[in-house]
């Protein structure tokens, strides 16, 4: 019999616009079964677990990752190009191994600053796959696929790709995607292929759209046009694409993304960091609902979903002329948008009865966090991850009090260093470093 869990906190934040106090939220093993008034619970008192001076929130998703990539963390600001020298350079070590150790670091920073689901693109997807099974997080996961040109390439990597996809397709917290990796590294017709593959079997797509000159003078020079324009011309953009980037665009780009209804994502940090952001002001005035994703190392050195909140919001309204954003605007995007369109609106991201129990508590009496006078304002301005302290996923608690409660922390951390050493000691990276190549 699935047992019935009532959780109390000084605030319980049920979506964007609406706090609750003096409240109990109610989990129905995997489901929230309601948010009620304290006292209205008249006879299971004794069974509330009082989590205390905390807030009780939607978890975020983070809507563009590569957890497995952190291996490069530090090494993408010098003059290699971060993603075709620095990450292809180290991709071609690796195994499943390795992928299966370092997603697991990925996965306890994301997780530890308040990350409840993922959106990630990466060489052998079923190391990811277990790794979330472990660890406890939510992924919507897809095995990167290249037949062009890259460090993984050829047929080979669709039959793995559909195989994954197979393999994981009725898993509670593991929701396959199909992911091939950007215009220029797969053919149109492979990429018509798969698209027809991700429609033909209720699959949602996750691509890398427009984002490195690289891609646009090869597309140019190749079909005489943009990334975004070819992409649409082969008929591949629709509702179920999340497009990771489109900030390489020129005129005309940004409107054909809006009438296909893809789903950008803005990755502030590496956008910001290559002078590169994603026009949001406009995609905005296009009625675009754009994600937030933090990328990966190389470009952004962190899986943290505050940071990446914030700086989404300064980003935007830097170059705004209108309509500022405000923090409101970007928690829901965090905690509903991203969610809601990458599960193809199969989950709703807030506290609302019959949900998925994926949910987060912040500390609310802490310096950063105090005075507390709008949660929801303080939790995108103010919370970092020393606020985070407990996360449920699937009504199951992986953190409690900081600590990870389904694997031996201070294991997966060791092993997640060692595979690092063993890859870059395998690539020449350890000798590169200390040669000073990237820096
Ligand atoms: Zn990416």
């Amino acid at each position: 019999m699935i047992s019935k869990e009532y959780f109390s906190a000084r605030y319980i934040v049920e979506d964007y616009k609406t706090v609750h106090k003096n409240s109990v939220l109610i989990v129905n093993g995997k489901y929230i079964e309601n948010i009620v008034p304290i006292e209205t619970i008249t006879k299971d008192l004794s069974k509330i677990n009082e989590l205390g001076d905390v807030i009780i929130s939607p978890g975020f998703t983070n809507a563009h990752s590569h957890v497995a990539l952190n291996s490069v963390k530090g090494l993408g600001y010098g003059n290699a190009s971060a993603l075709y020298d620095v990450m292809w350079g180290i991709e071609p070590a690796l195994d499943e191994d390795l992928v299966y150790k370092l997603s697991l670091l990925g996965m306890m920073d994301a997780i530890s600053s308040g990350t409840t689901s993922i959106n990630d693109h990466y060489f052998f997807a079923d190391s990811v796959a277990k790794a979330c099974e472990y660890i406890g997080i939510r992924g919507f996961i897809g095995h990167t696929i290249m037949t062009e040109y890259g460090p993984w390439t050829g047929k080979e990597q669709i039959k793995l790709a559909k195989s994954f996809n197979n393999n994981w397709k009725n898993h509670s917290t593991v929701h396959p995607i199909v992911a091939p990796h950007e215009t220029s590294t797969v053919s149109p017709k492979e990429l018509k292929e798969l698209s027809n593959y991700a429609l033909e079997n209720n699959l949602l797509t996750h691509i890398h759209l427009a984002q490195t000159q690289k891609e646009m003078d090869y597309i140019k020079s190749n079909y005489d046009t943009s990334p975004i324009k070819h992409a649409f011309n082969l008929g591949i953009l629709n509702e179920k694409v999340i497009a990771a980037h489109c900030n390489v665009v020129e005129d005309g780009d940004l409107e054909l993304l809006a009438e296909s209804k893809a789903f950008p994502i803005f990755c502030p940090t590496t956008h910001g960091i290559a002078g590169k952001p994603m026009n949001t002001n406009f995609l905005s005035e296009l009625n675009v609902d754009w994600g937030i994703g933090t990328d990966c190392s190389g470009g952004n050195d962190d899986y943290d979903m505050l940071d990446e909140m914030r700086t989404a919001l300064v980003l935007n309204n830097s170059v705004a002329k209108k309509d500022f954003i405000k923090p409101k605007e970007i928690f829901r995007k965090a905690s509903e948008e991203n969610i809601k369109r990458i599960s193809g609106g199969n989950f709703s991201g807030n506290l609302s009865k019959n949900q998925k129990a994926d949910f987060i508590t912040i500390s609310a009496n802490s310096p950063r966090m105090q005075p507390l006078h709008d949660v929801v304002n303080n939790i995108v301005m103010c919370a970092s991850s020393n606020e985070i302290k407990d996360v449920f996923i699937d009504g199951q608690c992986i953190l409690k009090d900081s600590k990870f409660q389904l694997i031996d922390e201070q294991k997966v951390f060791e092993e997640g260093l060692e595979a690092l050493n063993k890859l870059f000691t395998k690539t020449g990276f350890d000798k590169k470093i200390d040669n000073g190549d990237f820096s």
